[in-house]
């Protein structure tokens, strides 16, 4: 068993994987300012300092929770992460996805924490090309939060060039779902992602039958571009369950701690099934796995937007032995739905 740290750990991600962790009989210790978060999401008996990474009294407990029981390593999934915002607030990106990423890193030299991984996104890619994309595509990403990423990256194989930690960056493609056991799922606040969209969407409706309602405006998807160069006229994705992103964390964990030598670079690994689908087939499911047929409306493009994305994750597989558990489109659905469920049981 050991001890590991996980930032954003009361995050959608980062709630994830402390279940993952606690289930494999780890301890986490988990920093979290629960500006998107939330503390139940966390798995019984996490040590929980709430703040934000490097502010210095999280700094000071930290240290001292490491030097009570010491940390065998680190995940940092504490960030932002709305395009649209990033927009608006390119300095605030930079602050919290890249200076205090390199913050944490040097606070955990400090204390001799051996290993790091640092949460990344297939939006360091930006516009891409050709079929399923490698780790060696070239980057350029199309938005401050996908830059803010980047720099975190550069900066951290740099730092990770100096010392001797051994360290892993995982590039996410389009995460969605939630814990197949209902644990945790995806309760940030003003989601703007397609399947969690499409879940609160289903749930409106279900709502409104229930209330009665008579409205005429019932809720509705909109798509967003139905002219780009795919087969149905709309976006392709990679989208990935929550849960394989986390046992893509456990698998590479396991090959950090298994390694012997430091490799002065920081390994970057991209984690996706490779089986892109379209907008229209994403809503097509969710709606199928529902049976709630709600309204779609065709809309333009959205700024920034790029075809296709798909990845490739032979590295991963080669390197980790990670393989897919929920590779399953119908399941992403199937758990999103029911987790938005519960959330919506909850308020009622
Ligand atoms: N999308 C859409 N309607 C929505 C939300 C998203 O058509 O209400 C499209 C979006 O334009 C993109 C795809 O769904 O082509 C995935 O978008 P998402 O925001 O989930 O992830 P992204 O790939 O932008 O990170």
């Amino acid at each position: 068993m050991s001890r590991i740290l996980v930032t954003g750990g009361a995050g959608y991600i980062g709630s994830h994987m402390c279940w993952e962790l606690v289930g494999r009989g780890h301890e986490v210790l988990v920093i979290d300012d629960l500006s998107t978060g939330h503390e139940q999401a966390l798995p019984p008996g996490t040590t929980l300092l709430r703040g934000q990474v490097g502010a210095p009294e999280i700094a000071a407990a930290l240290a001292h929770e490491h030097a009570r029981s010491p940390l065998a390593g680190a995940m940092h999934f504490a960030a932002k992460a709305r395009v649209d915002e990033s927009v608006r607030f390119p300095d605030l990106y930079f602050e919290h996805n890249t200076q205090q990423t390199l913050r944490l890193a040097q606070q955990l030299r400090e204390l001799k924490v051996p290993w790091f991984m640092l949460s990344s996104t297939a939006a360091v890619y930006g516009n891409t090309s050709g079929e399923l994309i490698r780790e060696d595509h070239p980057v350029a990403p199309a938005s401050p939060y996908g830059e803010s990423k980047l720099r975190a990256e550069l900066g951290l194989r740099d730092w990770a060039a100096s010392g001797g930690e051994r360290v892993a960056i995982l590039r996410y493609f389009n995460v969605a779902g939630a814990d197949p056991e209902m644990r945790t799922g995806q309760s940030t606040p003003q989601a703007t992602h397609l399947i969690k969209l499409a879940a609160q969407t289903v749930v409106a409706f279900e709502r409104g039958q229930a209330s009665g309602a008579s409205s005429s405006v019932s809720p509705t998807m909109q798509i967003h571009g139905t002219d780009y160069p795919t087969h149905d006229g709309t976006c392709l994705r990679d989208y990935v369950h929550v849960s394989d992103i986390a046992g893509a964390h456990l698998a590479v964990m396991e090959s950090l701690m298994n390694s012997t030598t430091s490799s002065r670079d920081a390994r970057v690994f991209n984690v996706g099934y490779g089986q892109p689908y379209s907008v229209r087939e994403v809503l097509a499911c969710m709606q199928d796995v529902s049976g709630v047929k709600f309204p779609i409306v065709e809309g333009p493009r959205r700024e920034g937007d790029v075809v296709r994305v798909a990845c490739d994750s032979r590295r991963l597989q080669a390197e980790t032995g990670w393989a897919p558990r929920f590779a399953d489109l119908k399941l992403i659905c199937q758990t999103a739905l029911a987790w938005e469920r519960r959330l919506a049981a909850r308020t009622l």
